[in-house]
């Protein structure tokens, strides 16, 4: 919803390592039990393809990084990228709880071709069946199984949540409650980018 309002790419590490998964590719291998098991990917491997993504023309003119820095390392290698230029960083937080995520994880459908993200919660009766954009067969992300969400939990706490400081240092985070609905958090997110402008 961002990408559309703002005419920004979505850039999602999470997309991109389950693109190399599919496909089988060399990082895709180096990948895979990580995450799998709900570690995190190495730095180097995400460093290398964020900042090949970054470089191409779309993201001229700014761009929405999603799942990505997620440890100390990663913000200060971002940091490094637009060092020479003026690219300014806008972190902005979304709060949810941890036992609101666990069930909107669960619920969780996601189309394996187009990438709509459906949630049994909000689209009762649409989801486990075909994906209403393009008809592919919805399936459910393997790292949303119960045992896996506990450690990508504990993960996000010990690595990720840290982070939040070194915004918060540097003058660049903003929090949203991240609890209501799809359109309230669009809405509260929207608000926090216009106000930077
Ligand atoms: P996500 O789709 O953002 O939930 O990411 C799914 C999985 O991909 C994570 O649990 C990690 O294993 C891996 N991953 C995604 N982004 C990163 C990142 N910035 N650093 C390390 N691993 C990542």
């Amino acid at each position: 919803m961002m990408s559309e309002e703002l005419k920004f790419p979505h850039i999602s590490t999470g997309d991109m390592l389950r693109d190399a998964l599919k496909n089988q590719t060399e990082l895709g291998e180096k990948a895979k039990g990580f995450m799998n098991t709900g570690a995190l990917v190495p730095d180097e491997l995400v460093d290398a393809i964020v900042a090949e993504r970054l470089i191409r023309e779309d993201c001229r003119r700014g761009f929405i990084l999603d799942g990505y820095p997620r440890t100390i390392p990663q913000a200060e290698f971002l940091r490094s990228i637009f060092e020479k230029d003026q690219t300014e960083v806008l972190t902005i937080g979304v709060e949810v709880g941890d036992e609101v995520l666990v069930k909107r994880l669960s619920s969780r459908w996601t189309c394996p071709k187009c990438g709509k993200i459906f949630n049994a919660n909000l689209n009762r009766g649409r989801v486990g069946g075909a994906c209403e954009e393009c008809g592919a067969a919805l399936i459910q992300r393997k790292d949303d199984k119960a045992e896996v969400v506990a450690e990508r939990l504990q993960v996000y706490h010990r690595t990720t949540e840290p982070l939040i400081q070194y915004y918060r240092d540097r003058g660049s985070y903003v929090e949203i409650d991240g609890e209501g609905s799809v359109d309230e958090i669009f809405g509260s997110v929207m608000g926090v980018i216009k106000n930077y402008e």
